[in-house]
């Protein structure tokens, strides 16, 4: 007697399959997006002491000046693989791979970055005095108030 043995739902491969879905490599545009928001955070410069002195006379002013500094409003799922997406792009410049060494999400990530970047590029400009990164078409520095 033979008996058809049914494929029960395998739990491990469902729940492999929603991570995997769940992937922010797989969230490209959303992965852009945020990658350009922390070369915006990252251009920013420190906050000047003269503003870390004032703000020390009020703590509750100090712990929102240290709160602007990080990456607001991108989940951790998205910092930790972008920040990932970082280290490898920065190991590229010194160790040459082939791109078949990658895997598609690493280098879609890859490609990602390389867009946000040029779009950060593309929107912001250097001041020549301090190297702050100021949005265009601005005419004086946002950080040390010197023209552009
Ligand atoms: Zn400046």
């Amino acid at each position: 007697m033979s008996v058809a043995v049914q494929a029960a739902p395998d739990a491990r491969s469902t729940m492999h399959e929603a991570r995997v879905a769940m992937h922010p490599g797989r969230d490209l545009p959303r992965l852009e997006q945020f990658a350009y928001e922390m070369l915006c955070a990252a251009s920013r410069p420190p906050v000047a002491s003269i503003r870390l002195r004032a703000a020390a006379l009020e703590p509750a002013r100090l712990a929102r000046v240290a709160d602007s500094s990080a990456s607001p409003g991108i989940p951790l799922g998205y910092e930790l693989w972008l920040d990932y997406l970082f280290e490898l792009e920065g190991m590229h410049r010194h160790i040459a791979f082939s791109p078949r060494a990658l895997t598609a999400v690493e280098l879609a990530g890859l490609q990602a970055l390389n867009r946000a970047r040029a779009r950060f590029l593309r929107e912001h400009t250097f001041c020549p005095h301090c190297e702050a990164a100021n949005r265009r078409p601005a005419r004086t520095c946002a950080h040390c108030h010197k023209e552009l």
